[in-house]
């Protein structure tokens, strides 16, 4: 088995941005896309339409040809770049290997970019108004949302925050809780709770995202309101809403890594503060799978460049 010097786990804005710089750096990466680790190469952005806040775009992009032009640009300087999964990891010695389902790769030095998912309701409705009004981060997509009605679905601090941010663009949000209290800290509860144009409908589940699902002559798929029930009365009725933003926790891609670097309790790679060095040397973490307060674009290309240049710090250092 030949050794190489960098593997990168994942193709999202990290993977590639430290791809881009480990390969400048002439340390001929080997990156893996992944087909299933995060849900499809190119991580989550493949899910998004619109990406108006990565700075050098002004025009904006779509999320999709957002990650081929990453993806060209790592390949520019000679990424070599697979398509399969890694579905395993020893980090137990060194080099490293990882593994697909029929081969092994050797490694000195390996950087996790595999990202993370937002975790979604699985009702109907949902994918087919993905990019069309149903979305899952309020900083990405809130704006397209000006003096429309939207429903916030969760009850956690990230459906108190995501609430509270859509009241810059939305006229009027509605928080639909499962249960009749929230789990959010009592801080962020309380700034949603004395906004005006807040409400929130208890003990109410989403059953169904319903819309216009007519593509044809310049019309595109829309998303109209939400079917939803009252687990108390057992009711069923209808909503009227231009968007939908389900925030109902987010699952980092780390399930390969455990037992072989630290995880937090909520499953995230730990990284030493100010830095992409991961509990085990020589193995480097960035972007959403070790971070899960910022998950945005621009942080997971920040945080994969971090990746790069300690991992080059770290391979000079041995030599
Ligand atoms: P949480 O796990 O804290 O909350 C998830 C919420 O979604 C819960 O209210 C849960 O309801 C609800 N939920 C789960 N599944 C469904 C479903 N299928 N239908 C309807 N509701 C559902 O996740 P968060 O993303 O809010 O937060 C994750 C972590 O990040 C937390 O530790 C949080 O404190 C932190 N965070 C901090 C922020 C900050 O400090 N600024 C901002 C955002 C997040 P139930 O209660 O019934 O289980």
């Amino acid at each position: 088995m030949n050794t190489e010097r960098v593997i990168i786990i994942g193709s999202g804005p990290a993977g590639y941005t430290a791809a881009i710089y480990a390969a400048r750096a002439e340390l001929k990466p080997l990156l893996f896309e992944g087909e299933r680790l995060g849900g499809q190469p190119g991580g989550q952005l493949m899910l998004t339409t619109d990406v108006e806040n990565f700075p050098g775009f002004p025009d904006g992009l779509m999320g999709p040809e957002m990650m081929e032009k990453f993806k060209k640009q790592a390949a520019r300087f000679g990424t070599r770049i697979m398509s399969e999964d890694i579905v395993s990891v020893d980090f137990s010695k060194r080099p490293f290997v990882v593994s697909t389902s029929n081969q092994s790769y050797a490694s000195e030095a390996v950087i996790i970019t595999t990202g993370a998912g937002a975790l979604w309701l699985g009702v109907p409705g949902e994918t087919q108004y993905q990019g069309h009004g149903v979305s899952a981060c309020a900083t990405c997509d809130g704006f397209f949302f000006k003096g429309k009605h939207v429903l916030v679905v969760g009850g956690g601090d990230a459906a108190m925050e995501e609430a509270t941010f859509l009241t810059k663009f939305a006229s009027r949000v509605t928080v639909l809780v499962r249960k009749d209290v929230l789990r959010a800290s009592k801080i962020m509860q309380e700034r949603a709770e004395k906004d005006p144009k807040i409400t929130f409908v208890w003990n109410t589940e989403v059953k169904e995202v319903l819309g216009d699902p007519s593509t044809g002559s310049g019309q595109v798929a829309k998303m109209t309101g939400a079917r939803i029930l009252n687990n108390k009365t057992n009711e069923e009725s209808e909503i009227t809403a231009d968007g939908l933003f389900v925030a109902v926790g987010h699952k980092p891609n780390s399930d390969i890594f455990k037992g072989q670097i630290e995880l937090d309790q909520k499953g995230y790679v730990v990284t030493k503060p100010g830095s992409s060095a991961t509990s085990v040397e020589g193995v480097f973490a960035g972007g959403d799978v070790a971070d899960y307060r910022y998950r945005q674009a621009v942080t997971a290309a920040g945080t994969g460049c971090m990746a790069a240049l300690d991992a080059e710090k770290w391979l000079a250092s041995k030599e």
